[in-house]
């Protein structure tokens, strides 16, 4: 059971006081605050754990300084949706950004950072198609151990200064150990907070529950979480739920394929389908990676790349996010240069991204017109 305080409920206020010293003498029943400090209110809620079958709701709802409660239904005790009116936030902001389940960005960008002039490129053709998110990997997890595996900090201060220098306020970087946290903190502070970063857990990280622990332990970033690609969506969404309940609540949940032959000629089985159901069992922003999902710059015969169409089938499904490769000189890249799209195809590809979010948008008004007969 959650129970959400009025605003502002202050840790000091007798109110408070009361609600807890009733909290510890409830028997077989922890609690555990999650205060969620906004520039205009503060929320707090209060997870009970343990018998809670036995309380009677009720009487929990006159409790001190309690507007209402939530009863706990599903796996994902934080990240999740546990009734259907269940009001809690479906978004958050980072950095001037809003992302929520109704919000939609495009973070095209590198794969790999190989080069300042690669990053450059990208950058000043984002600014120039008005885009203010990117994706750059510094820290590159390889299947082989003689691959290139990223630039990591030393590639952190151009990186930083040239998205301050194109206005792109959040880039989404990989990381694969906790100690990039800090190189990128230090790296930020180093150009006067020029942008901003959301930390990305990849693929092959998605169950390392200490670098999920120590990621949800920090609140300076917000994460992006890649789907497992071996494991099942209930175990993925547990992996999200770690950041969670150590307290990082900006969690964005990604869908990059599975690793199966029945994906063959893609890279990875694409499982876009699952947008909508993420989007039902938890609250978090759902993104696709439509480039690790599909794998190959192959074109249908309606001169449409696989690529651009994974993207659609994922947006047309309410996705809110889309992470995809690009790179100025493919032929240079040092990592998945096959898969990625070219300068000029940006242009192609956010006409054709917003044409299909333009009709999600219209599917969703209808479907609101249907229910209200
Ligand atoms: C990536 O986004 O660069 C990446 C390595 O993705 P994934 O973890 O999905 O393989
Ligand atoms: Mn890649």
């Amino acid at each position: 059971m959650i129970l959400i305080l009025a605003p502002n409920t202050a840790p000091e206020s007798s109110v408070y006081r009361e609600l807890i010293h009733r909290l510890d003498h409830l028997t077989g029943i922890k609690h555990r605050v999650h205060r969620e400090i906004g520039t205009e209110v503060t929320l707090t809620e209060i997870y009970l754990i343990g018998n809670t079958a036995a309380l009677n709701p009720d009487v929990v709802r006159q409790f001190p300084g309690v507007e209402r409660i939530v009863r706990i239904s599903e796996p994902y005790r934080i990240l999740g949706r546990h009734q259907i009116d269940d009001r809690r936030a479906t978004s958050f902001e980072y950095n001037g950004v809003c992302f929520g389940q109704d919000t939609f960005h495009i973070f095209a960008g590198l794969c790999a950072v190989d080069s300042r002039e690669s990053v450059e490129a990208m950058m000043r053709s984002l600014q120039a198609h008005g885009q203010t998110c990117t994706r750059m990997g510094a820290y590159k997890p390889r299947t082989s151990p003689y691959a290139f595996q990223g630039y990591g900090k030393e590639c952190l201060p151009y990186v930083f200064e040239l998205a301050g220098k194109y206005g792109i306020k959040v880039v989404a970087m990989e990381i694969t150990h906790e100690s990039h946290i800090d190189e990128i903190h230090h790296a930020l502070k180093d150009t006067g907070n020029a942008t901003g970063v959301m930390l990305q857990i990849g693929t092959r990280n998605t169950q390392n529950f200490e670098l999920l622990k120590f990621v949800g332990r920090q609140k300076e970033f917000p994460v992006l979480i890649k789907r497992g690609f071996g494991i099942t969506l209930d175990e993925s969404l547990n992996a999200a739920e770690y950041l969670a309940s150590e307290g990082n609540r900006k969690v964005i949940f990604c869908l990059r394929g599975m690793k199966t032959n029945m994906g063959d000629p893609h890279r990875n089985f694409v499982d876009f389908a699952h947008v909508p159901a993420v989007k039902r069992l938890t609250r978090m922003p759902v993104c696709i990676d439509p480039s690790h999902s599909v794998g190959t710059r192959a074109m249908a015969p309606d001169g449409l790349l696989d690529v651009f169409h994974a993207t659609a089938q994922g947006i047309i499904a309410g996705a809110n996010m889309v992470l995809v490769d690009f790179h100025p000189f493919p032929e240079k890249a040092l990592v998945d240069g096959p898969q990625a799209l070219r300068m000029n195809e940006l242009a192609h590809f956010l006409d054709d991204t917003a044409l299909v979010r333009e009709t999600y948008l219209k599917r969703v008004a209808r479907a609101a017109q249907v229910q209200h007969i």
